[in-house]
């Protein structure tokens, strides 16, 4: 035959041998190295629902971690693009080389902290907290974000969830409560280990 007689085959070489990435969103954590601090997969899937991306915008991922949320909201299309502000330069470089694991010069990584590493940010569409929520943060983004900005905010302590609570009164949105539990062993048997709750907050500004 010519040289498209095995279209099939010619579709796994092209897969190669890595493992491949899945559409949805929340992949795997393992596509990303980590030093533990992460979102895991399913809250992941959860924050990107909330994020919405749609063709061509751009995310502030605030606490970029390992990147994991800038960086999955980049995979979900061709089009997009993410900031990543992260203020500890070895979880800089980390975002860093987890995105370019992927090929991702569309995510930019800030070395930081929020608000004052904003200052200079050009706009986005959509803004993560998911570190460095503070009261002083809240009061900067809510001057400096354009009106229907897409804002979601996750808060594991008190101190962070009195603080969505009350900027929820203030602004609208939603509130979730995301109480996860996982079977592990349990003596002999099996048991639901409960994972700290999350408070998710997601407003359109
Ligand atoms: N969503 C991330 C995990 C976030 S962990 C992921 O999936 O990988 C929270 C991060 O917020 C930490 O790395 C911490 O260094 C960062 N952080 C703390 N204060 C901050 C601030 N003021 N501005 C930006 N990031 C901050």
């Amino acid at each position: 035959g010519g040289s498209f007689a095995h279209p099939v085959a010619v579709a796994i070489e092209v897969a190669g041998n890595g493992p491949s990435l899945p559409r949805a969103s929340g992949i795997a954590d393992s596509f990303f190295d980590t030093d533990g601090q992460i979102t895991k997969r399913p809250i992941r899937a959860l924050a990107l629902s909330a994020l919405a991306p749609l063709p061509g915008q751009t995310l502030w991922d605030i606490g970029g971690g390992s990147g994991s949320i800038g960086i999955e909201w980049c995979l979900s299309h061709p089009s997009l693009s993410a900031i990543s502000i992260e203020p500890r330069p070895d979880r800089a470089a980390r975002i860093r080389a987890n995105a370019d694991r992927y090929g991702l010069d569309r995510l930019q990584v800030v070395e930081g902290a929020a608000p004052a590493a904003l200052a200079d940010l050009p706009p986005s569409d959509a803004v993560f907290i998911g570190g460095g929520l503070s009261g002083a943060l809240m009061q900067d983004l809510t001057t400096r974000l354009a009106p229907g900005t897409r804002l979601v905010a996750h808060a594991v302590t008190l101190e962070s969830e009195a603080l969505l609570t009350a900027w929820s009164a203030q602004l609208g949105g939603d509130l979730l409560r995301i109480d996860l539990a996982e079977a592990a062993p349990l003596g002999p048997k099996r048991g639901w280990s409960p994972a700290r709750p999350i408070v998710q907050w997601r407003v359109v500004l």
